[in-house]
């Protein structure tokens, strides 16, 4: 197949990590006979400093021909006090293309078992999806400081479509993975996630071959460290799959592990890893491309629907983890192959 990418290094480790990212997928593209073209535009730190807006309309153009956007990192220290900030692109792209599903898978690899805080057996078998509600919910709902500042007031507000949407997504998503969705609420308190509830329930009826569990969050919570295996796909609204992918995401071992995706309505996704800019490490070859190449895993599953190439580049990594290849982050102070030198093992893999 033919598919147009539109490449957002960023600022930070971004172009690092996505050079190696674009270097997995032509090989992909070698091996399964595939066409992809790449655009490359500015993101972040780097537009502010090319253009002075970190969304040029010129990027936003690039991404709309486009079948998919690869993001690496955005975020410079230069800004962070500045009230022009790469993160206001990031934010900014996420809402020009309504992408109201935030999907972020948590792996624990069993060779790096030793790096997450819980016991070796209780990460055997972990390999969970959270689908997470990104445009809704309490962080976009009304909210007001009273008076002097001694009263205050946040609303989680859902509506039907807002829910059935993204619980769309979490049942599909289950159909490819272990037929297993979790719906995380609480609905024993809240009015808005009784709507949850009651929504997802109804947009099971549409997927008679997944199952549907409902836990309440602060079971989930706990469940997550005692049982994590248990957990298939995750939904979750806007803030409660904000609290649980970050508690979840401790079981993988390293942040530079990490891949997620935006999706909105049809094929077209945003992909970038977990983690931002490291600027502490930038350009030193230090930074682990395992999240930026798995986020490409999940460009090639659910933006160009090619799931055995997702697949192989997933077994891949998973192949160079085994052999005892390692990055940086995750040596533990012995041997490490720089970002390129672990990024050709992969493609050596594929
Ligand atoms: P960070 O994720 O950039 O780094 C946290 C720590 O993890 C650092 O020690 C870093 O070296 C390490 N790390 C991160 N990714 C790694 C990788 N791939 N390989 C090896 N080690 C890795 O978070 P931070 O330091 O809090 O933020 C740095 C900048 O990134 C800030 O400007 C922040 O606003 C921005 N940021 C951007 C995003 C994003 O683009 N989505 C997300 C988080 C933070």
């Amino acid at each position: 197949m033919k598919a147009s990418l539109t490449v957002l290094p960023g600022d930070g480790i971004g172009p690092e990590v996505t050079t190696q990212a674009v270097n997995v997928l032509n090989a992909v593209a070698a091996k399964f006979g595939h066409e992809f073209s790449y655009e490359e535009a500015l993101l972040g730190g780097i537009a502010i400093d090319k253009t002075g807006n970190p969304l040029p309309p010129e990027t936003l153009r690039t991404a709309e021909q486009s079948d998919a956007v690869l993001l690496g990192a955005v975020g410079l220290p230069k800004y962070d006090a500045a009230t022009v900030r790469p993160e206001q692109g990031l934010l900014g792209i996420r809402k020009h293309f309504g992408l109201f599903a935030n999907l972020r898978p948590v792996k624990a690899y069993p060779v790096l078992a030793h790096y997450a805080p819980l016991r070796p057996e209780l990460l055997e078998g972990v390999d969970m999806l959270f689908v997470r509600e990104l445009t809704g919910g309490m962080y976009f709902g009304e909210r007001q400081e009273q008076g002097d500042g001694d009263t205050a007031y946040d609303t989680e507000l859902y509506s039907v479509p807002e829910v059935e949407r993204v619980a769309h997504v979490a049942f599909r998503a289950a159909q490819i993975r272990r037929n297993k969705v979790t719906s995380v609420d609480k609905a024993n308190v809240l009015a808005a996630m009784r709507l949850w509830r009651r929504t997802v329930t109804k947009v099971h009826e549409d997927y008679s071959d997944v199952e549907l569990e409902h836990a309440l969050v602060d079971s989930c919570a706990m469940h997550l460290l005692t049982r994590p295996s248990s957990f298939d796909v995750l939904l979750a609204s806007n803030m409660f799959g904000d609290i649980l992918s970050d508690e979840a995401s401790v079981l993988a071992g390293s942040l530079g592990m990490l891949p997620s995706a935006s999706l909105g309505e049809g094929r077209f996704g945003l992909y970038e890893p977990v983690h931002g800019s490291a600027p502490d490490i930038a350009g030193q070859g230090k930074a682990n491309p395992i999240g930026t190449i798995l986020s490409a895993a999940m460009l090639l599953r659910y933006s160009l629907a090619l799931e055995d190439e997702a697949r192989a580049v997933e077994a891949a990594v998973d192949a160079v983890l085994a052999s005892g290849a390692r990055t940086a982050d995750i040596a533990g102070g012995g041997q490490w192959l720089s970002t390129s030198e672990f990024a050709q093992a992969i493609i050596a893999q594929i």
